[in-house]
């Protein structure tokens, strides 16, 4: 059996659609939930439903017994994601789990110096006891989800003409979350991916400036790219009252990319998916190309 933790959330629900399209039986597959309510899509699909929260150590043993495999996908509460995923990799190797497959972080940096440590830290320390646990163990170093960059441009770029990040001329390899999630799939049902420590970026970096230019491209509108400093970012922000949780991700986001946290470039999620990735250009022309 393989079950994916995450499964009510975007990437979970992603990879098990994948699956679904294996040939596997559906009553294979186990979907780790914490919330009943959220449990009838995930039925409907045939696939099982276990209860279970990274918080509660007795129901991971549950719902980890009988599994072969686990796509553990990180948790969301960046707080209290430590504990989280100690219990997770605990409850999975006393449960008899052969095979822990974990969506970890892509980055440079490893120290505290690191705009992203705050995400970073608990990624690095996971994928520490995922070594020594003695479970085969798979690494998949999740670049920016590409679904996020027009949060980042900023969701009214045509109506303002200006965008507005402190990631200077930094570069980012981002990838479509669903293309991570189908080579996810595709590692769960195939063999030979222990002990390997996957990039899933993409094969090409694009900065900024690069995007302002395709999209006054393909919008025909002038779209211009401003880098402020971080401080002069976060006090624009907070002058619009956006919310300090909220200046904080998007400014140390920015400031990595700047910083070419997430520039690394690679062929692995190519070679995983058999065929090309989506590119951040075609990926910004099916949003912002001008309607007839
Ligand atoms: P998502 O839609 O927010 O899904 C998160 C999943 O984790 C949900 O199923 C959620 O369950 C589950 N979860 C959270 N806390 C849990 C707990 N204590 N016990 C059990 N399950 C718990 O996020 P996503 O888009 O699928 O992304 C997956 C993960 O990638 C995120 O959790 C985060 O660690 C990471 N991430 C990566 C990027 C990137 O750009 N690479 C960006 C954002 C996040 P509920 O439905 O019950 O809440």
């Amino acid at each position: 059996m393989i079950l994916v933790t995450g499964a009510t959330g975007q990437f979970g629900t992603s990879a098990i659609d994948f699956l679904l399209k294996k040939d596997i039986s559906a009553n294979t597959i186990v979907a780790l939930v914490r919330e009943e309510e959220k449990a009838a899509a995930l039925k409907n699909k045939g696939v099982k439903v276990r209860m279970g929260d990274y918080d509660d150590y007795a129901s991971l043993i549950n719902a980890f017994t009988g599994v072969e495999k686990v796509l553990f996908i990180s948790g969301s509460d960046i707080a209290n994601r430590l504990s989280q995923h100690q219990n997770t990799i605990d409850a999975a190797k006393e449960a008899g789990v052969q095979h822990l497959i974990y969506t970890s972080f892509q980055r440079n940096n490893e120290t505290e110096t690191s705009p992203l440590w705050m995400v970073a830290q608990s990624h690095i320390q996971t994928e520490k006891w995922l070594k020594e646990s003695g479970m085969k163990y798979t690494l998949l170093r999740n670049n920016l989800y590409m679904d996020f960059l027009p949060a980042f441009i900023g969701e009214n770029v045509l109506e303002t003409g200006g965008m507005y990040l402190p990631a200077g001329q930094g570069k980012v390899s981002a990838v479509l979350r669903s293309e991570m999630a189908e080579a996810a799939a595709n590692i769960l049902t195939t063999n030979g991916h222990e002990g390997k420590e996957y990039n899933f970026s993409n094969t090409v970096a694009v900065s900024y400036p690069e995007m302002a230019q395709w999209i006054s491209e393909v919008s025909g509108k002038q779209i211009n790219y401003t880098s402020p400093s971080a401080e002069d970012y976060a006090k624009t922000l907070q002058n619009f009252g956006v919310p300090a949780e909220i200046i904080g991700l998007f400014s140390s986001f920015a400031v990595a990319q700047a910083e070419g946290e997430l520039a690394l470039v690679s062929t692995d999620l190519e070679n995983l998916l058999g065929r090309k990735l989506t590119s951040v250009k075609d990926f910004l022309n099916s949003i912002y190309a001008a309607k007839e």
